[in-house]
């Protein structure tokens, strides 16, 4: 009857999205009256395994085999189905990242599981199995009623963030029939395009639109993001004009995003566009037009021209760093 939690890691460090998702699965195996068993799949350092137990895993299961390191949606897939079956879990908790994305539907299909992707709460467990998800672009919810006896929820990052509910962690190691063959997919090189926070993962971010004239300005949107320790985001005509690179573009048809603080900056605040972030915890934006749709959905907007006023907020805020 335990709960299952499946932390997605990249390069053996757990994601932060993988601490929410093994607190998250805590919380539910509480409402169970169950246990928490966070999967370890993969040549993990012993403290990866303690931080698990830190988030609120009762137990880690791990699987001692490097061929698991590199995400394969198949491999990956047989492994945790295999482990399910032999601590006849009924609920697995999955981070919706991109490895999480690949993994649910597969987990679903093979263990005839009700998935719910993209949840956003805690599920109600009085008789039913009810979970939230955003619909319409974040614009509503809905409340999914998962009938079968195992359920999956693929957990939205950012949605009730990680928070530390220490348990004992006790490790125990597992063996799963991992053929060759089972790996459909071999990660050769691997080169990094950017440094710093992943913008999936990103706490602050700074984002730029087409106001911003062409990609030799983005320097003050650069600026800003490193005083404050942001990560770079940007609205779909500016990836689309190859300002930016295509893993900036946040909104309808590119990353969805829920930072506690989102700076907008020279973006209009299109439909399309705030189905991306309107889920941040603080949006402040920055327009020279006082009629921007996106002014409508900020907490704070600053109706300027960003190259007089960027600059200025980074030097206050590099000033305000140097002194604390
Ligand atoms: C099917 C579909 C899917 C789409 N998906 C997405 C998506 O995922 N993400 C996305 O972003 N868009 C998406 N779009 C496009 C979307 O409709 C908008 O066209 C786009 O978001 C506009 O980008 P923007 O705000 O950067 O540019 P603009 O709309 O051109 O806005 C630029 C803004 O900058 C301001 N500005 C100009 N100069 C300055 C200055 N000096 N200082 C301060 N402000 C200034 C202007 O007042 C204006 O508000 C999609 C469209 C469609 C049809």
């Amino acid at each position: 009857m335990a709960v299952i939690v499946y932390p997605d890691t990249v390069e053996k460090e757990i994601k932060k999205a993988s601490k929410e998702a093994v607190y998250y699965a805590s919380k539910v195996a509480g409402q169970l009256g169950t246990e928490t068993i966070a999967l370890a799949l993969g040549t993990l350092e012993e403290d990866k395994l303690s931080t698990l137990a830190k988030y609120g895993a009762d137990q880690v299961a791990t699987v001692h085999d490097e061929r698991l390191d590199h995400f394969d949606s198949c491999a990956h897939t047989k492994a945790v189905a295999e482990i399910v079956e032999q601590y006849s879990a009924r609920v697995i908790v999955i981070p919706y990242t991109n490895n999480g994305q690949g993994l649910a539907p597969r987990l679903s299909a093979r263990l005839k599981a009700g998935l719910v992707p993209g949840a956003v709460d805690f599920p109600r467990t009085d008789g039913d199995f009810v979970v939230k998800k955003g619909v319409f672009s974040g614009k509503g919810f809905a409340y999914y009623k998962i009938n079968t006896d195992r359920k999956i929820i693929g957990m939205l990052p950012n949605s009730i963030g990680p928070q530390e509910n220490p348990k004992a962690g006790a490790v125990e190691q597992l063996n799963v029939t991992l053929e060759d063959s089972d790996f459909t997919v071999q990660v050769k090189d691997v080169q990094k395009s950017t440094e710093g926070v992943p913008l999936s993962e990103a706490d602050l971010v700074v984002s730029g639109g087409r106001g911003l004239k062409g990609p030799e300005n983005w320097g003050v949107i650069e600026d800003l993001a490193e005083t404050i320790g942001a990560a770079t985001a940007c609205s779909r005509p500016v990836a689309d004009s190859e300002w930016r690179p295509h893993h900036e573009h946040v909104g309808q048809t590119g990353q969805t995003i829920r930072p506690s603080l989102y700076i907008a900056i020279g973006i209009s605040g299109a439909i399309q566009h705030l189905a991306g972030i309107n889920k941040s915890k603080v949006i402040v934006a920055i327009n020279k037009d006082p009629e921007a749709p996106i002014l409508k959905e900020a907490d704070y907007g600053i109706v300027a021209d960003a190259f007089e006023v960027v600059p200025k907020l980074t030097e206050a805020l590099k000033e305000k760093v140097a002194a604390s």
